[in-house]
């Protein structure tokens, strides 16, 4: 049976004041709640009640992959360099991955993502349509260089994720178990209480059709989506130009040549073509070579180039140069190649002049215009159109005035379909005795993330508030006195541990009940027991962490209202 956690015994030490570095509310109250510990940029140590925090997310993680038929297994982190040559990976992750030798001088990178692995071990595995479909998952560590590992334990360098990847013979099979993960996430979400919704998305580095994201909003995100509050649209804004605004620009404009001698500033295209220069997400889109490309313009979103790489000229690709970053050594971490996106270059310091671009992760770059700039840098034949997502733009489906949130990216499903598969001739014996090409899905949840997103949406200003199925504890039991107190409070906690209840009980000596209180909010366990003021009586005091409502009861009645 599990044992009643004495914060006396509890390795914890809660602070008063934020940690200097934390921007978000996640990471300070992580932190001052002795939840985790920084031990290197993006890189955490799980304390006693943040291991319990990710387990509980693991379990409801495991229970409802297990439910859909995925079968649980683990992967090695440290790969072979030889998988992702294979995929071109290797090279398209760019500073994202984590690169490594051995003692003979072989190249491994720690894995980022696990696609190239659990195609090779389903073709070493599966070798007959009778063996499919199959989805396989992991909860396991991944690796990602991060551009700008802020916001505590929402962006690791290392980080737990759950993958899994299905296998199927036909497209139906794979819309099948897309949809069976579909069904799985929503149902994880909800038992973790993360308010979440499910928006279009691009599939950027991944390639391949359909994919969803699963966002939980709240302002710390770093994604921003809209929703449409009279039908179920919702995507991702990174997606959404592409899907609410035809590149004839009529959504937002007239489309014509437009013909200055001098470089169009931003503000004059916007006022030639007839939409407001100020805007969430603003992508220029013209004509290149006779192709449409799209170009980031200021302000501080994102374009996703893997979406746009199907449309993007070396031309624009090259506007990004060496030059650019004259002197900036500093914030420059890695490159994009002339022959397109094969590196990325990223500048983190925002202060960065206008003219560069700032280029985050793999797949997204946002240009700073004033450099870089349409016809003065690389010749436009046309201009086509500004795309500009606002709040309040007609929803693509009905009409319906869009809001606009932010978000974190709590969970992401792709249908990949064959991309893997080809990369390594993935076949089956199929029906016929002919070989069929397999093709596949693949599905995240970013399980430590969640506990930053569990944070960010339930915490208040005296600290973490966790829903109850995720909670360290269900009740968190104060001895608020001397030894009398402390005597009633360990009883109470065995009389509660033993019918089940998960107990926290604060039975240190020589602290205040002042600094309990404090603590015992701070923490966010979802019930208090408070055994204080009439103790000598049998009566405690119960209080929601939520609300603040107490109540006094007997102890009998406690133990009652508890179990
Ligand atoms: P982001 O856009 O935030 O960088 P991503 O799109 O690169 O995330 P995916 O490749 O879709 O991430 O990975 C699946 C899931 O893993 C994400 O939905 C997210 O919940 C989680 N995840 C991704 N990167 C991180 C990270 N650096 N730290 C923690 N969780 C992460
Ligand atoms: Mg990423
Ligand atoms: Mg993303
Ligand atoms: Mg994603």
């Amino acid at each position: 049976m599990a044992q009643v956690q004495r914060m006396s015994r509890l390795m914890i030490k809660t602070l008063r004041d934020d940690p200097a570095d934390a921007e978000t509310l996640n990471h300070k109250l992580l932190v001052r709640a002795g939840y985790v510990r920084r031990t290197a940029a993006g890189i955490w140590s799980w304390l006693p009640l943040g291991k319990k925090v990710l387990e509980n997310i693991t379990h409801v993680v495991r229970e409802e992959m297990d439910a859909i038929g995925a079968q649980e297994v683990l992967l090695p982190a440290l790969l072979p360099k030889e998988s992702y040559d294979a995929t071109g990976r290797y090279d398209e992750y760019g500073d994202l991955l984590f690169r490594l030798k051995d003692r003979k001088g072989a190249d491994y990178l720690l894995g980022p993502t696990h696609e190239e692995i659990f195609t090779q071990i389903v073709k070493d595995q599966c070798s007959s349509y009778k063996d499919l479909p199959v989805i396989l998952y992991q909860i396991q560590t991944k690796y990602r260089d991060e551009a700008r590992p802020r916001a505590g334990v929402l962006r690791g360098r290392e980080f737990q994720m759950k993958d899994s990847y299905s296998f199927d013979t036909t497209d139906e099979g794979l819309a099948a178990s897309y949809d069976l993960h579909r069904a799985a996430y929503i149902k994880i979400f909800e038992r973790l209480g993360l308010d979440h919704r499910i928006v279009s998305a691009v599939s950027g580095a991944m390639g391949g059709s359909a994919s969803e994201e699963f966002l939980a909003p709240a302002p710390a995100g770093e994604d921003t989506f809209v929703d449409c509050p009279a039908c179920d649209y919702a995507a991702n804004t990174e997606a959404v130009s592409f899907v609410s605004t035809p590149v004839d620009g009529s959504a937002h404009g007239p489309v014509e040549d437009l013909d200055t001698p001098d470089t169009p500033t931003i503000e004059t295209l916007a006022a030639h073509l007839g939409v407001p220069a100020s805007a969430t997400l603003k992508n220029l889109l013209v004509k290149v070579d006779g192709e449409i490309v799209a170009v980031g313009v200021p302000g501080d979103r994102e374009v996703d180039l893997g979406k746009l790489g199907e449309h993007l000229s070396p031309a624009v690709v090259e506007l990004v140069t060496a030059e650019d970053f004259e002197g900036r050594d500093d914030l420059v971490r890695g490159y994009v190649g002339p022959q397109g996106l094969e590196k990325v270059r990223y500048i983190a310091d925002p202060r960065v002049a206008a003219g560069t671009a700032w280029i985050t992760g793999a797949n997204k770059v946002n240009t700073h215009a004033k450099n870089v700039v349409a016809g003065r840098d690389f010749e436009v034949d046309e201009y086509l159109d500004v795309v500009v997502v606002e709040e309040g733009d007609p929803c693509p489906k009905c009409g319906t005035g869009l809001k606009l949130d932010r978000a974190i990216e709590i969970g992401h499903i792709f249908q990949l379909g064959r991309k893997f598969a080809d990369a390594f001739q993935l076949d089956v014996l199929g029906q016929q005795g002919k070989p069929v090409r397999v093709t596949m899905g693949s599905y995240g949840i970013g399980v430590s993330r969640a506990v930053a997103a569990l944070a960010e949406q339930t915490a208040d200003e005296k600290g973490l508030c966790w829903p109850k199925e995720i909670a360290p504890a269900d009740v968190h039991v104060v001895a608020a006195g001397k030894a009398l107190q402390t005597e009633l409070a360990l009883d109470v906690s065995e009389q509660l541990n033993a019918a089940g209840v998960r107990v926290l009980v604060d039975d240190r000596a020589g602290v205040s009940p002042g600094v309990k209180f404090t603590d015992a909010e701070l923490i966010g366990v979802p019930t208090i027991l408070v055994a204080g003021r009439r103790s000598a009586e049998g009566v405690v005091e119960l209080k929601d962490r939520r609300t603040g409502e107490r109540e006094e009861l007997t102890v009998a009645e406690a133990i009652a209202r508890l179990t």
